[in-house]
């Protein structure tokens, strides 16, 4: 299925912390984590190569062939493009990012073979190389595609300009970037326009500032929990309705491990905040008056 506003989930959920980044997740606590996300009816999950120290990937390819089924029924969404200096690649010396074709084909291939699956169903380039040539790039998205590997593609942390360059040479359906109350600047910088004008669907990383919003930015603290006790909401679920508000349609990627967390969050997505609440919560951020 395409991944498109209609047909990704309302929340994606992020896989970064569920490895050795993380809670360190045993196959056993993964698959009962993903089956409880399924209940929820979320299955677009968020990967990365570099996740784990390139571990996540193999931790739930282990999963994978004991479950199919959970493969089957998931979309995966995985990233590529950055060299980790790790133990795991002890080739790298220093991180570095690399969207050569040939890095891009590479990267795929060890994915796959990572999460125990032929295909990935969302292919992002994880932050922009200086060195990447567009072309280049779309010839390898092409070949991936033709080959059956890789179904669709996208990027993430790019800018609005680099985004327009690669879209022009090969179509693609994300832009994953930062944004939380504490990251604005991406309703500032073009890039939420444009994934409006392009009918692209904007995805949000550290949509709670990695957790620590709240002790960042006190001012946002107290408005959000005020106004998550008007909605009868948690004052973390608030900041996701605070993003789901804006026009361009942006998917929050949750970063927790716990089930009852993802639960409330998918539950308080019935609330819609009113315009005035909406920028009391932009003011507290900026500490400035709006102008
Ligand atoms: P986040 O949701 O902002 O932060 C998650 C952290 O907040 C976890 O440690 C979680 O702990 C804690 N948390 C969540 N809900 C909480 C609550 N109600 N009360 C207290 N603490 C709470 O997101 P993130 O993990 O930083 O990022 C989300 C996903 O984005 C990642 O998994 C990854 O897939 C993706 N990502 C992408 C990029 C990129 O460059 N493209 C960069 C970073 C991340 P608990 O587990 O204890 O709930």
């Amino acid at each position: 299925m395409a991944f498109n506003s209609t047909s990704v989930s309302p929340l994606i959920v992020g896989t970064m912390r569920l490895g050795t980044w993380g809670v360190n997740f045993t196959p056993k606590e993964v698959e009962a984590f993903v089956a409880s996300c399924f209940e929820l009816e979320l299955v677009d999950f968020d990967f990365a190569d570099i996740y784990g120290h390139y571990t996540t990937e193999l931790l739930f390819g282990e999963v994978f062939s004991n479950s199919p089924h959970l493969r089957d029924n998931m979309r995966i969404i995985t990233k590529c493009g950055i060299n980790m200096v790790t133990p795991n690649r002890p080739s790298h010396r220093i991180k570095s990012y690399d969207l050569s074709a040939e890095h891009i084909k590479r990267s795929v291939e060890q994915s796959l073979q990572s999460l125990k699956t032929d295909r990935l169903d969302v292919l992002l380039l994880h932050r922009p190389d200086y060195l990447m040539h567009p072309a280049e790039v779309a010839e390898a998205f092409q070949q991936l595609k033709q080959e059956g590997k890789v179904l669709e593609f996208g990027v993430s942390n790019f800018s609005r300009s680099q985004f327009e360059l690669l879209h022009s040479y090969t179509p693609l359906v994300t832009n994953q970037v930062e944004i939380s109350l504490q990251h604005r600047e991406a309703f500032d910088n073009g890039v939420l326009d444009q994934c409006i004008q392009q009918g692209v669907v904007p995805t949000a990383w550290s949509p709670l500032g990695g957790g620590e919003l709240f002790q960042n930015n006190p001012a946002v603290k107290e408005v959000a929990e005020t106004l998550a006790a008007k909605y009868k909401i948690s004052s973390y679920d608030l900041l996701l309705v605070w993003l789901k508000k804006h026009p361009s349609g942006i998917i929050p990627i949750l970063g927790t491990s716990k089930i009852e967390r993802i639960k409330s969050a998918k539950e308080a997505l019935r609330v819609t905040i009113t315009t005035e609440e909406w920028y009391t919560l932009w003011q507290a951020a900026t500490g400035e008056e709006i102008a």
